[in-house]
């Protein structure tokens, strides 16, 4: 059976007064974890020992899956926003999280029936040190890397960046959180490293890599990796834990490796072909996103279904394309339900007066498709007009197709102010008398 063996080593630095990293290293869980708390006051250390209490919350046996691992994340996004929300000094705060464990997956040919489950949100990295070459698993959620994938900078460029510090994932910020996950098959002889940016801000990969290769002993590694980051300046607090994966016989890796030893490491290394860096996979989806996934749609269907029966409640009437018609929906239409005719009258739109027009212009709407026409009918219908004058000869129904009333010319009607008055508006008048006048 697989084992794995870790050793860890932390420390303030040269210049901060507070350690506000967290280690876990547990073989019993088989579990290591490193978290970089962030956050004024004492916010950062609260934040950083609180992610990793939920990883070891509730258990007290090892991780059966990725898939619980990566919940043991969510549930420590969960407790640090909680803290956060009852004690107003811890507001703001947050961590970084990487972790790796040992897990028994499903069966499956390629990884194996024991794996190495790695988990990450922030800036903190896992590193695989595998036949002697070293490679960096996780992806560091950050302003500069963001910028290394769009092209705007290069790695080297990031790595001196002023604004490196600025993480645009972390434990505690958002109620939601992607947690970027990883398997590996667990394959003896495979050393992992977790550490704080306090490690690689200050010594290059090819440094820690060659102490990775020459220090045997985990906590020995983790130690002289530490003590290179502050004699280079220890700016910032500085975690390490490295973890060998080791079968039952013990660790392959010898315990005090003599120059021989180290030689022949050397040689397999050299002799190593180097791994191309696996790809994340796709964002996992807990149960707990398809729940709100599948309220979120059932909630999307419902306000549509309401939306439209509300829409196809009323009924209004307007101009169709010659004639007058009568419309199902809302006028305007809301969201992407447009209305649409559901009569045409025949009531010509040629033939209304001016105030009809601007009785058709205004609307009419209602919840009956009999209401809606008979209101049109009742108002947009050719006019009949009885006059009151007492001449029989007065009272007549013209229709608009009917020629002007008046033979005199356009520009004489502001002269003649008689006629003028009863004159019709450009388009015409449906009704007027013989005489001219109304
Ligand atoms: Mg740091």
């Amino acid at each position: 059976m697989t084992r794995l063996v870790g050793g860890a080593h932390s420390d303030v630095g040269r210049v901060r007064s507070v350690n506000q990293d967290a280690a876990l290293a547990s073989s019993r869980l088989r579990l290591f974890a490193v978290a970089d708390g962030m956050g004024g006051h004492r916010g950062g250390e609260v934040a950083s020992a609180l992610a990793l209490e939920a990883l070891t919350a509730g258990t007290d046996a090892a991780l059966d899956t990725v898939d619980t691992l990566v919940d043991l994340v969510l549930d420590a996004n969960d407790r640090i926003l909680d803290q956060a929300r009852r004690d107003p000094d811890l507001f703001g705060m947050g961590t970084t999280l990487c972790a790796i464990a040992l897990v028994r997956g499903d069966d499956d040919a390629e990884l194996g029936a024991e794996r190495v489950a790695i988990v990450n949100v922030g800036d903190s990295r896992v590193y695989l040190l595998a036949h002697g070459a070293l490679q960096q698993l996780t992806e560091d959620h950050s302003l500069v890397q963001d910028m290394v994938r769009d092209g705007q900078l290069t790695a080297e460029e990031a790595a001196v960046h002023p604004r490196r510090n600025i993480l645009t994932r972390a434990l505690g910020i958002e109620p939601e959180v992607d947690v970027d996950w990883w398997e590996r098959p667990a394959r003896l002889t495979d050393r992992y490293l977790l550490c704080s940016d306090g490690l690689f801000n200050e010594v290059s990969e090819d440094r820690i890599a060659a102490v990775l290769r020459q220090v045997a002993d985990p906590e020995a590694a983790a130690k002289e990796l530490v003590g290179l980051a502050n004699a280079r300046g220890g700016r910032d607090n500085i975690t390490c834990i490295v973890v060998d994966v080791v079968g039952d016989a013990g660790p392959e890796i010898p315990a005090d490796p003599g120059p021989t030893a180290a030689r022949r490491l050397e040689a397999d290394l050299a002799a190593a072909e180097p791994v191309p860096p696996p790809e994340p996979r796709p964002r996992r989806v807990t149960f707990r996103v398809l729940g709100f996934l599948v309220l979120l749609g059932t909630l999307a269907a419902v306000t549509v279904f309401v939306i439209r029966t509300f829409a196809d409640r009323t009924y209004f009437v307007a101009a169709g394309d010659d004639r007058v018609a009568v419309y199902q929906g809302r006028p305007g239409g809301i969201l992407w339900f447009d209305p649409r005719v559901v009569e045409t009258l025949p009531l010509q739109l040629t033939a209304l007066t001016a105030a009809q027009r601007e009785q058709l212009a205004t609307g009419y709407e209602t919840s009956s498709r009999d209401d809606a026409r008979r209101w049109a009918v009742s108002q947009l219908s050719p006019v009949t007009t009885t006059t009151t004058t007492p001449l029989p000869s007065t009272t007549t129904t013209v229709s608009t197709t009917t020629a002007p009333p008046t033979s005199l010319p356009p520009t004489s009607i502001a002269t003649t102010t008689a006629t003028t008055a009863a004159a019709p508006p450009p388009e015409g008048p449906a009704v007027t008398t013989a005489d001219g006048g109304g």
